[in-house]
């Protein structure tokens, strides 16, 4: 993982899932992490654990609804590192219910985290990767962004909008100055994610199918692939879930 090495990479939702998962790879490999989300305690425990193994990594608690946290997070890693190599928009929230439920409240905080949390993210770090004229911007998407299931009918549309956001990025962004943009899709990935969901009835049918799911090891190793390969080689897309998710 030599391309890994010494890159500084900010991941959002890192303090559990899939998001501490890949801080703690990547700083396994070499790479110096900025974490953040809003649990700050677990945000500790994390970077300790990465200092215990002899990794470098930092955290700020973060909202990423919030576009001045973000831009305060993008500082925060350049005040410390100097430069920004890698933003992975990772976190999310997953409230699923049918519309006629009328969940308005879970439907804009999915929109404010899934959606404008990104969007947040790239304005946070562009110009700096423009600066830079490289960088990579990872975001995470979901097998929802591909495909609408009853319930999932709100947050499958801000991980359509997740790829939407990716591709036009990619678009604009890598022939003009160089910077990579990756959607990694996972499906049904052993995290908390279902722990948002309100419905007691929709909760314990999405708990079932969590006995399928992959170890969140498993979307790490794919996104230390993405950031691995040599600087000119753009991976834009990869979807990763169990064998056995239909
Ligand atoms: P987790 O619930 O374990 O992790 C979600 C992370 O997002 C947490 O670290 C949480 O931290 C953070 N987060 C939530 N809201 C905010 C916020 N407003 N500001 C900052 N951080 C926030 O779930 P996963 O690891 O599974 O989720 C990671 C990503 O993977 C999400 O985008 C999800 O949609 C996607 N995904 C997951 C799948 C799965 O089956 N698990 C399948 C497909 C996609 P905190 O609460 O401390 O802020």
């Amino acid at each position: 993982m030599e391309n890994l090495k010494s890159k500084v990479i900010i991941i959002t939702g890192a303090s559990s899932g899939i998001g501490e998962a890949t801080a703690k790879l990547l700083a396994q490999n070499g790479a110096k992490i900025v974490l953040a989300a809003r649990r700050e305690d677990r945000l500790q425990t994390i970077v300790s654990q990465i200092e215990k193994e002899g990794g470098e990594a930092i955290y700020k608690t973060t909202n990423v609804a919030s576009s001045e946290d973000m831009q305060k997070l993008a500082q925060f890693a350049l005040k410390q590192y100097g430069r920004i190599d890698v933003l992975v928009n990772n976190a999310g929230i997953m409230p699923v219910s049918q519309l006629n439920e009328l969940q308005v409240q879970e439907w804009d905080q999915m929109i404010d985290v899934n959606i404008k949390g990104v969007l947040y993210g790239i304005a946070a770090v562009l110009p700096t990767m423009r600066e830079q004229k490289s960088g990579h911007i990872i975001n995470i998407s979901s097998v929802a962004g591909y495909s609408v299931s009853p319930t999932s009918s709100v947050y499958s549309a801000t991980k359509f909008a997740v790829r939407a956001i990716s591709e036009g990025l990619r678009q604009e962004e890598s022939p003009a100055s160089n910077i990579r943009s990756t959607i990694i899709s996972p499906g049904m990935t052993d995290t908390e994610l279902t722990h948002s969901i309100s419905s007691p009835d929709i909760k314990a049918m999405v708990s079932q199918m969590v006995k399928m799911a992959i170890s969140p090891y498993s979307v790490a190793r794919a996104i230390a692939y993405v950031i691995n390969e040599p600087d000119d080689t753009g991976v834009n897309e990869i979807v990763i879930r169990p064998t056995v998710q239909p």
